[in-house]
């Protein structure tokens, strides 16, 4: 595996997700270290819904998964995504793309000095590409800032799907949006973290996918019953409502078969969020 910011090696990444309101693991996914965080996503998120019958209204998501397929497949699905977003890679002190206002009826981009950037061509990927006019960013008070590189003109790059992503921006920018993203710190990342530290999930005890999705199992079983035991403890037996303890038992019920644990050969590294 080859990321950034993370060690170079073999590894597994475990796709988990949890309900919102108890932080009950609904979810665990084994994957071998070289695959993209985002490519197992909508297809768990069907398992579950499937599965489960959830009725699920929102999903809370790290930048990782703003991409234009997620957002696109959750609004299919009639799901609100609040999806974090972080700007792409740009050269510091540039202007970003966020600069330039996209006119849906013209379809172009307008540019801080007010000139239009109008479609050229769409690359393999799925990108429209718009570029400004040379003769006006030769006399363009911003070019500094704006034109990149040795380019004398300037690039705007807009997704095909790129409207999916602007509602779930709008979205997780408004109130509704901030806190159910809030949860994710509360409930996800929690989720991920006490495995490492507490159930020593950080190393893969055997190879293989089929060995390590045991050890996830057995590992998320142990923390949804301690979650569970908690929550019984602190209240009455009303607390769990009915359906999800029906749906909690259903996930729960599932035959392991339980390795005997031998020495750690290899290590999970990610753990990728959904
Ligand atoms: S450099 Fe060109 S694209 Fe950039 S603000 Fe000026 S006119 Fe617009």
């Amino acid at each position: 595996m080859f990321r950034d910011r993370k060690p170079k090696g073999f590894f597994y990444l475990e796709h988990r997700t949890v309900d919102s309101q108890n932080n009950i693991i609904t979810d665990v996914h084994i994957t071998p270290g070289n695959i993209n965080d985002v490519d197992p996503y909508l297809e768990r998120l069907d398992y579950q819904i499937e599965k489960f019958s959830f009725d699920t209204k929102y999903v809370g998501l790290d930048a990782g998964y703003f991409t234009a397929p997620i957002c696109k497949g959750l609004e299919e699905r009639k799901i609100q995504g609040a999806v974090a977003y972080r700007l792409g890679p740009h050269e510091k002190g540039k202007y970003t793309k966020n600069k330039f206002q996209y006119i849906e009826e013209w379809d172009v981009y307008a540019c801080p000095n007010s000139r239009f950037l109008e479609y050229k061509t769409t690359t393999r990927q799925g990108y429209k590409e718009y570029v400004s006019n040379k003769e006006h960013c030769d006399i363009c008070e911003h070019r500094d800032k704006c034109l990149v590189g040795k380019n004398d003109f300037r690039t705007i790059r807009r997704h095909v799907w790129e409207e999916h992503k602007e509602k779930v921006k709008r979205f997780v920018r408004s109130d509704v949006g901030k806190k159910i993203y809030k949860r994710r710190k509360e409930t996800v990342e929690r989720s991920f973290a006490d495995p490492k530290e507490l159930h020593g999930l950080r190393y893969c005890r055997l190879r293989g996918i089929s060995k390590v999705r045991e050890q996830s199992y057995m590992t998320a079983v142990a923390q949804n019953i301690k979650k569970i035991a908690n929550m019984l403890s602190q209240s009455d037996f009303t607390y769990l409502n009915h359906t999800l303890s029906v749906k909690l038992a259903k996930y729960l019920n599932i035959n392991f078969i339980f390795h005997i644990m031998s020495k750690p050969t290899m290590k999970i590294v990610g753990l990728s969020l959904i």
